[in-house]
């Protein structure tokens, strides 16, 4: 395991962006994105994504500095295309839109489709927060066909995240952001790079059987080749039985289909969907009844008793703030096979053994 300083990690990764093709600005700000992930406690969403871009970038799937194309623009209302740029770009310019209409309207929705992965989808809740913005998204990853429906043993599905972000007055917003699978891609990922394993049953063989082996999705895989989803022959499972099964079914539909992302299907590049409503608390409430009601009310819920091992009971988002307090401190681990991976991929682009020797150094 090899701890990296944020600050230190951060211009690594702006690095190996900035050899792969991308201006400065875009490097460092991919790399931003990734680096929180990490410092929030969601690693799989972290740095452990450069070698997939790379690769990405390398087919062409993926192309460095794009803007959206404004394809519907009424003032409550636009659909924008993210022509396969970096969602690190791509994806806060669509959420900027977002909250210019919310904050002239009181509401907005904004339906983004061919962005390249977007990340940790609570960035973007957060991004609204800060302005005052509660906002809701239903997510899907066109082309990365991983989840089994309830009841199924094939994959329908991607991961389809569901976020939504609440804002609160001098205290950090409730962000509650989840895949609609039992976990996100991404703890596969780092499960078979040595990080932690998956809960049991996370995944479904191909037999019907539930597993925790990442090679159900991945097929047989090397220490610190390349993951592919392709190669496997199982099937991570919905969350929540039919509950969050039919979640995930909404979040395609309105993440996928309805934004023109298309619904999750194989023989296609991987795209984030994107449909987020904004919604302006102070328009809504003019009374100011809200802050005060939200403050009441997650107080209430938080001084519930525990059950045996639980310290408190947490609200969504607070685990995040956490895990970002102390990774601030501490650096961001990572596994040795997650940063031998990451290395082995920086070469590619031309980053030299002795800049990647710097950063553990
Ligand atoms: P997760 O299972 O860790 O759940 C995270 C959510 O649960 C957060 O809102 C967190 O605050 C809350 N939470 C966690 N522990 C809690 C506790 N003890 N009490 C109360 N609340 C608690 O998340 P996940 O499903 O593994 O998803 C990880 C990330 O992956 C998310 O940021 C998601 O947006 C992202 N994702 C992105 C894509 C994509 O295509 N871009 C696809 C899937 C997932």
């Amino acid at each position: 395991m090899v701890a990296i300083p944020a600050e230190k990690l951060i211009d690594f990764v702006t690095d190996v962006f900035a050899h792969a093709g991308s201006s400065q600005a875009e490097a460092r700000r991919i790399a931003g994105y990734l680096v929180t992930a990490n410092l929030t406690g969601h690693d799989s969403h972290g740095v452990i994504r450069v070698t997939s871009y790379l690769r990405w970038l390398a087919q062409g799937n993926l192309k460095p500095d794009q803007s959206v194309d404004v394809l519907v623009d009424t003032p409550s209302l636009a659909v924008v295309d993210g022509r396969f740029g970096f969602g690190q770009t791509v994806g806060p310019q669509a959420v900027a839109i977002g909250i210019g209409k919310c904050k002239e309207n009181g509401l907005a929705a904004v339906a983004l489709r061919n962005a390249g992965h977007i990340g940790r989808i609570g960035d973007w809740a957060e991004m609204a927060a800060v302005e005052g913005l509660i906002s809701i998204h239903f997510v899907n990853a066109a082309g990365s066909v991983l989840v089994a429906p309830f009841g199924g043993v094939e994959r329908k599905f991607s991961t389809a995240p569901y976020c939504v972000g609440i804002p609160r007055p001098g205290q950090a917003p409730i962000v509650l952001d989840f895949a609609t699978s039992v976990v996100a891609e991404g703890k596969v990922m780092v499960a078979s790079r040595g990080g932690k394993p998956v809960p049991k049953g996370a995944l479904v063989a191909a037999d019907g059987h539930l597993s925790e082996d990442p090679a159900e999705l991945y097929g047989p895989y090397s220490p610190d080749g390349p993951r592919d989803h392709s190669k496997g022959t199982g099937a991570i499972r919905a969350f929540g039985e039919h509950k969050g099964s039919g979640l995930a079914l909404i979040c395609e539909l309105l993440g996928g289909a309805l934004t023109g992302n298309g619904a999750t299907r194989t023989g296609r590049p991987m795209t984030n969907g994107m449909l987020a409503i904004y919604i302006d608390p102070a328009r809504v409430d003019p009374a100011h009844f809200f802050d005060g009601e939200v403050a009441r009310y997650v107080a209430d819920v938080k001084s519930s008793r525990t059950v045996a091992g639980v310290d408190s009971v947490l609200i969504p988002g607070e685990p995040e703030q956490r895990t970002r307090a102390e990774r601030g401190k501490t650096g961001v681990p990572l596994p040795d096979e997650t940063w031998a991976a990451i290395a082995a991929a920086a070469r590619t682009v031309g980053i030299t053994e002795e800049r990647i020797r710097q950063v553990t150094a």
